[in-house]
């Protein structure tokens, strides 16, 4: 007997000491610190939130999801409108057709003139624009444009994503020199920051180094997680797989913890809806329920 129970103490300590021995995992975060730090700021939370396809890429379906079948896949390029009763936030900002051609690697795919000028509209009656991430597709709008005087004092940027684009930006045509970096808003935190009211961004790295996500709630009650890249179809959130495109560098491991939290939110929090920036039969879905209005305001 007693044998039996110095045995199941040494188990015990083994098992312990074997716990400790795992690494910790590469990112994660937790929602209840998130949605505290949502709250900080005072004021009224925004009422909706728009979304507006202004391009498309066309990439089957294995480039997304690791492993998925070559199935043919729309990836759609997009914006985000926050509206607060006295004005709206935008995350990401669009980009004019030179960016969008760069991504079509010698391919011509959709770009919609009109919805395009309908992105530079709402950037210039925002309040303010941030940033999902610093690749093209989603900052070009503040960059490469006539009207970057008058963008930039009201663009936040990170640290991160600033010097991304100072020292290796996705294509020439971004970068960005000591200069103008200058007339962002450059801010850098560690985990979560409040910047606006019922609105929290994310520290994400993993696509790139510069990414985030933003977490916002509507005065609704209803809770969104604009996720960004971090995966571009939500079959990679829902298996928790990550993206298999030979012309990206990721954090695999960074991306794996972002994948399992947002994989956590499907099933746990159901009150809180999940938004990748390129998932097309998500975004037609959002708008068919009402998630997500479909023009921008
Ligand atoms: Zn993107």
């Amino acid at each position: 007997m007693m044998r039996n129970a110095a045995f199941a103490f040494v188990l015990l300590i083994a098992g312990t000491l074997h716990a400790a021995a795992q690494p910790a995992p590469a990112w994660t975060a937790d929602i209840k610190d998130i949605r505290q730090v949502a709250g900080l700021l005072p004021g009224a939370k925004p009422l909706r939130i728009n979304v507006l396809k202004f391009a498309e890429s066309r990439r089957t379906k294995n480039f997304s999801v690791k492993g998925a079948p070559k199935d043919p896949s729309i990836q759609a390029r997009t914006a985000f409108q926050v509206v607060y009763r006295d004005g709206t936030i935008m995350v990401d900002s669009g980009m004019d057709l030179q960016v969008h051609k760069f991504f079509g690697r010698g391919v011509e795919e959709p770009y919609f003139p009109d919805q395009a000028k309908e992105v530079e509209r709402a950037v210039r009656a925002a309040r303010m624009i941030v940033m999902t991430h610093e690749h093209g597709d989603h900052v070009a709008g503040v960059i490469r444009t006539p009207l970057f005087a008058e963008l930039t004092p009201k663009t936040v940027l990170t640290r991160t994503q600033v010097h991304t684009l100072m020292t290796e930006p996705q294509m020439p045509e971004i970068k960005l020199t000591a200069e103008q970096a200058q007339h962002f808003i450059v801010i850098d935190y560690d985990k979560y920051y409040p910047i606006a009211p019922g609105m929290a961004l994310i520290k994400s790295p993993g696509h790139t180094p510069g990414s985030q996500m933003v977490y916002i709630a509507l005065e609704s009650g209803k809770e969104y997680v604009l996720a960004g890249d971090v995966a571009w179809h939500m079959d990679g959130v829902r298996t928790v797989t990550g993206k298999d495109a030979p012309w990206i560098t990721e954090d695999e491991p960074a991306i794996q913890g972002e994948l399992t939290f947002l994989n956590g939110l499907m099933r746990n929090e159901k009150n809180v809806t999940v938004v990748l920036s390129h998932d097309e039969e998500q975004r037609n879905d959002y708008i068919k329920q009402k998630l997500l209005g479909d023009h921008l305001e």
